[in-house]
């Protein structure tokens, strides 16, 4: 059965991690599909990598949207629970960073999900319908891992509550693994008693004699949830046991995911406990580690210091297909930048002369009913977005479409694309006219800047590019057709 996709009933088909294959999607509730998605650990700034795994999500609800069905999405903060090793020992990331810093746990996650909220809307994300916090679900975690132990799931060592994998055979299958490999290269940790490397804490308990600044009551102890139980009981609370979609970055597979999957399956007696698994590739920085412990880290803020407008971010990301990694360079955002600008200028040029009447599917000439159909194929085909931009391109330049089926494709695929064409200031309008990209290149660009931090409601960024647009020499000027500049 195919789903409603502009004019064409398109099959959607996406490649699930745990079966290793792309697979015809199904909603479990017809008409309706749930996706969850690992959100940030709020200790520290979100980076330019972290954003790619919010960005997949975004294009794939917006997919599912177009086709017709009913999209609940639900991204998590971790604001408890996510160690600094990764493995069963150490301090907790947000805790370790209200020691460092001084500043309350209170303040740090508000600081840091707000950035993170704000990020994700510069870069043209839709807005969750559920942010679940972690420490606002401890009741529900507590409750699973009662569940874990009354089926015998569990064990209890001075340290804490674990997962016995050898009661779950299914335990190294989801990351293509055996149970010997995951002993070969198990997490590190100083956690003696455990009986396997790759058993992990369910429930922290604090020390006797310590005490931390988050930690609850239990039925073992005072202490805090493992990182994997979290999601697990987020995602089921806001989207039913069985779970459509859940997505996240690649690094997850071996070990959160894996972990995740084990006690929800022993948890709900339920095969699959997620129907898709979907993974995107890592940014990769190339030399330079986008660690957050290093300092210099990548963010949203970076590109505006620069001048690059957010959504050249989502464009360069829409560039190169999620499972692939992708290379960074401020060099190739920027060339986004300049692609999104031409681009805007064709939409808007051909949204100004139509008088931004858009043409339902299906009744637009006969070739950009064909070029419309190659838009949706590509995307469905495992969101194919490197050859749905091509697709763009072509619309964007070619000289046989007339300004109203240009704009009824091109405002069409913006529900995908998400750069805000309908609203967006005509690129090039002014005083400068058309030349402003080419000849005040800088100028250009923090006019682009400060628009997307304007449509993003980041009105301390508008204004902070405002400020420095003046101090060049440049007063921002709104005309009928957007803002421009003149010298003042
Ligand atoms: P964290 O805040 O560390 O829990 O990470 C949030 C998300 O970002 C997770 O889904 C990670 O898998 C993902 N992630 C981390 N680094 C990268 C990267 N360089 N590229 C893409 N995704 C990443
Ligand atoms: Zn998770």
């Amino acid at each position: 059965m195919g789903h409603y996709l502009g004019v064409t009933s398109l099959p959607i088909h996406l490649y699930d991690t745990r079966r290793r294959s792309v697979v015809a999607f199904e909603p479990i509730h017809p008409g309706k599909v749930g996706i969850y998605t690992c959100g940030p650990t709020v200790y520290g700034p979100q980076h330019l990598g972290n954003m790619r795994s919010q960005l997949l999500p975004d294009v794939l609800r917006r997919v599912l949207g177009a086709s017709g069905l009913d999209v609940r999405y639900v991204t998590n903060i971790t604001d408890v629970g996510h160690l600094v090793s990764d493995a069963d020992d150490g301090d907790d990331k947000v805790e370790a960073a209200a020691a460092r810093t001084g500043e309350s746990v209170e303040q740090i996650t508000r600081r840091w999900t707000d950035q993170w909220a704000t990020d994700r809307r510069r870069l043209g994300c839709l807005e969750p319908d559920s942010v679940p916090k972690a420490t606002e679900h401890i009741a529900g975690q507590i409750e699973m891992v009662q569940v874990l132990e009354a089926k015998g799931h569990t064990y209890q060592i001075g340290d804490g509550v674990y997962f016995d994998v050898s009661t779950f055979p299914r335990y190294a299958e989801f990351a293509g693994l055996t149970l010997d490999d995951h002993e070969a290269t198990g997490r590190i940790d100083n956690i003696v008693d455990k009986r396997h490397p790759a058993d992990f804490a369910l429930w922290k308990l604090t020390p006797p004699g310590v005490s931390r600044l988050q930690e609850w009551d239990s039925p073992w102890g005072r202490g805090f949830p493992g990182w994997h139980i979290e999601c697990s009981v987020m995602a089921s609370e806001e989207l039913g046991r069985h779970i459509d979609v859940h997505t996240g970055g690649v690094d997850h597979v071996r070990v959160h995911h894996t972990n995740e999957v084990a006690q929800s399956e022993c948890a709900f007696e339920l095969h699959p406990w997620v129907n898709i698994w979907m993974h995107n590739e890592f940014l990769d920085l190339g030399g330079e580690k986008m660690s957050k412990s290093r300092g210099h880290i990548l963010t949203v803020d970076s590109l505006v210091e620069r001048g690059i407008d957010p959504l050249a971010f989502r464009y360069f990301f829409l560039q190169t297909h999620y499972r692939q990694q992708q290379a960074f360079g401020f060099d190739l955002v920027e060339a986004s930048g300049t692609g999104l600008r031409r681009l805007t200028q064709h939409a808007t040029n051909a949204r100004d002369e139509v008088g931004g009447d858009l043409l339902a599917p299906g009744s637009a000439g006969q070739r950009a009913e064909e070029l419309r159909k190659q838009f949706w194929s590509a995307l469905v085909d495992d969101l194919n977005t490197p050859k749905a931009m091509a697709v763009v391109s072509t619309v964007a330049r070619d000289g046989e479409l007339s300004h109203a089926d240009r704009w009824s494709l091109l405002g069409d695929f913006d529900r995908i694309l998400g750069f805000g064409f309908a609203d967006a200031a005509s690129v090039g309008s002014g005083e400068l006219g058309a030349d402003l990209g080419a000849k005040e290149p800088e100028v250009a660009k923090l006019l682009a800047a400060r628009q997307a931090a304007r449509l993003a409601k980041d009105f301390a960024t508008a204004d902070r590019i405002r400020d420095e647009l003046a101090a060049k020499g440049w007063e921002i000027v709104d005309t009928p057709q957007g803002p421009t500049v003149r010298r003042s």
